[in-house]
């Protein structure tokens, strides 16, 4: 038994979007220290990214690095490209790769707007349609969708972001109806408050204040969100749902 899921993990490969930072990162190291095939995708953060590989290296895991800006279609094309190329298919699809900006709603521009959608939901549309050909190919395959609370609930001076979150959450159940019959899961996870670089000007009294608004009493980790991926990856019969990891922010 153990050693058939062995297999099936040294076997699978798993693409993760924005994989050089934050969330992202901590997605990359849970699974290439569980003996996955990992591809990170970067746009910026170059150094970082290559900082990781490093790392994984120095602990005896190999991980590919490829650079593609998600909110366009021909980059996306040459990662999925690269990865087919490379091992010939693709099981897991991880769309973390994500902006946020605040706002009032008076005050966002068109190109607040288009920026948003482009880079939160439109590469999620790129990079799942350019992947789900291989995997219905293979008749089965994992999606998941990295959303946000905000996409759930809305979240105030974030309208452009939370409408972004909140289209990945309609996609991810309309296809899971779709790919179902092809064996293909569709999930998306939401996470709440998560201490990463997308918060960075959070100040320390407002986490503080933020913490008493949380059941659970603390600010999310990254690997908060990465145990939930390496769970649905593993998991057979969830699809469709919006997992809300948040330390009951929002029941
Ligand atoms: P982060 O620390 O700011 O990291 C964002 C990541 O996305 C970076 O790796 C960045 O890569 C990548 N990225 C951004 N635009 C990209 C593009 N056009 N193409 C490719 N990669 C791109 O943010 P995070 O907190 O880890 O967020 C990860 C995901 O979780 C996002 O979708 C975010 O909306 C969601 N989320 C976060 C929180 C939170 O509290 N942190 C809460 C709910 C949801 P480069 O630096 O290489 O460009």
């Amino acid at each position: 038994m153990e050693e058939n899921r062995e297999k099936n993990i040294q076997n699978k490969v798993i693409v993760v979007t924005g994989g050089s930072r934050g969330i992202g990162v901590a997605i990359v190291k849970l699974l290439a220290n569980e003996g996955y095939h990992v591809i990170l995708n970067y746009n910026q953060s170059k150094e970082a990214a290559e900082n990781v590989k490093q790392e994984l290296k120095q602990q005896g895991k190999e991980i590919d690095i490829f650079k593609a800006d998600v909110s366009k279609r021909e980059e996306v094309k040459g990662l999925i490209q690269f990865v087919i190329e490379k091992y010939k298919k693709i099981d897991v699809l991880i769309n973390n790769a994500g902006i946020a900006q605040e706002k009032l709603f008076t005050q966002i521009t068109d190109n607040d707007w288009n920026t948003m959608i482009q880079t939160n939901l439109n590469s999620v549309f790129y990079c799942t349609q350019e992947a789900v050909p291989y995997m219905i190919a293979n008749q089965e395959g994992t999606i998941i969708n990295i959303s946000s609370i905000w996409g759930v609930t809305g979240g105030s001076c974030e309208v452009h972001y939370s409408v972004a979150k909140a289209g990945i959450d309609g996609m991810t159940k309309a296809l899971a109806k779709e790919l179902g019959p092809t064996h293909i899961r569709v999930n998306s996870i939401a996470p709440g408050a998560i201490d990463t670089d997308m918060n960075k000007n959070v100040t320390q009294e407002e986490w503080e204040e933020l913490k008493q608004e949380i059941p659970l009493e603390s600010i999310g980790k990254a690997s908060d969100i990465a145990k939930c991926v390496k769970w649905l990856i593993e998991d057979e019969y969830t699809t469709g749902q919006v997992i809300s990891v948040n330390g009951g922010w929002y029941i």
